[in-house]
């Protein structure tokens, strides 16, 4: 369940973010088939909670948000939402609106001027060192411009994650191919970034952020630069992550795009939050 408050309503109640007068219910959106595979199974019992490597999901709540960077305009004002597991959201606006804005804070790459911002009630101002790294490590992140290491194979990048978050060569064995099955790069294993298109490095960038089954995925603009096909494959795949119960932001200047599925659409306009429709 996904709600906001207009900022005129919430100015005069202060734990309002806990309220909720404008709530969506995700309908399932029709009319696109990408030609990646199902969510496998691994996967699914993990979600599930059958693996000890899986936390728990987290509930997301923004209160007052409001975010300056140094010398310039807000770029964020008075932003309040609540997200809960299982929440499939689309944040939209034009370019500088601060949708990336919006995302790096929940992911704690940026910290907000004003306000609070809590995962499973938890303050995230007060996570430092370890606390922000276990954060951190339930939070995939997928960017528009893939961000792969160029010097490393694509089973490389998305086993590079996993390396570093200690996880067995042999988890790693089992979580590998399922993934990029998942994607459709179970044959390109062994490319490296620069001998794939676009859309199949956006793919692989997508198995990076979700092969450790984070609770939360939060993608950046991650259609901005594929063309129609690649980016329905790219949203197909969201939506097949979020039916097993993964929570997915994502953020787009793509209005006919959003308009096209029937999911929760907020906009960012003059640094603040309203509902799209
Ligand atoms: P969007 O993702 O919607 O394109 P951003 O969140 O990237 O918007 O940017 C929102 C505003 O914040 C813009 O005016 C942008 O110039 C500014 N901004 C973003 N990052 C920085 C930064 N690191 N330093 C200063 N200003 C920034």
């Amino acid at each position: 369940m996904i709600s906001i408050l207009s900022p005129k309503a919430h100015a005069k109640s202060a734990p309002a973010a806990f309220r909720m007068p404008f709530q969506f219910r995700p309908k399932a959106a029709a009319g696109l088939e990408a030609p990646v595979s199902a969510v496998p199974q691994q996967l699914l019992d993990d979600a599930a909670g059958q693996s000890s490597q899986l936390p728990a999901a987290p509930e997301i709540a923004l209160s007052h948000v409001s975010k300056a960077y140094a010398n310039g305009a807000p770029a964020l004002l008075d932003i309040n939402l609540t997200l809960k597991k299982g929440d499939f959201l689309f944040i939209t606006g034009p370019s500088g609106a601060g949708k990336s804005t919006l995302l790096k804070l929940l992911y704690g790459q940026e910290k907000a001027t004003e306000g609070n911002i809590f995962i499973n009630g938890q303050d995230i101002a007060n996570l430092r060192g370890n606390r922000l790294a276990m954060l951190r490590r339930r939070i995939g992140v997928v960017f528009q411009d893939y961000k792969l290491i160029p010097t490393r194979t694509v089973a490389e990048n998305v086993a590079f994650v996993l390396h570093a978050q200690g996880f067995s060569r042999k988890e790693i064995n089992r979580r590998l191919p399922v993934t990029l099955k998942m994607v459709g790069l179970q044959n390109k294993a062994d490319r490296f970034p620069s001998q794939l298109s676009g859309g199949e490095q956006q793919r692989a960038s997508i198995a990076r952020a979700v092969v450790g089954t984070p609770p939360l995925l939060l993608a950046d603009e991650p259609t901005g630069n594929l063309d129609g096909d690649n980016a329905r494959q790219v949203i197909n795949i969201l939506r097949k992550l979020n039916s097993i119960g993964i929570t997915v932001v994502v953020t787009t200047h793509d209005e006919p795009m959003v308009r096209s599925l029937s999911y929760p659409v907020l906009q960012i306009r003059g640094s603040r939050l309203y509902n799209f429709r």
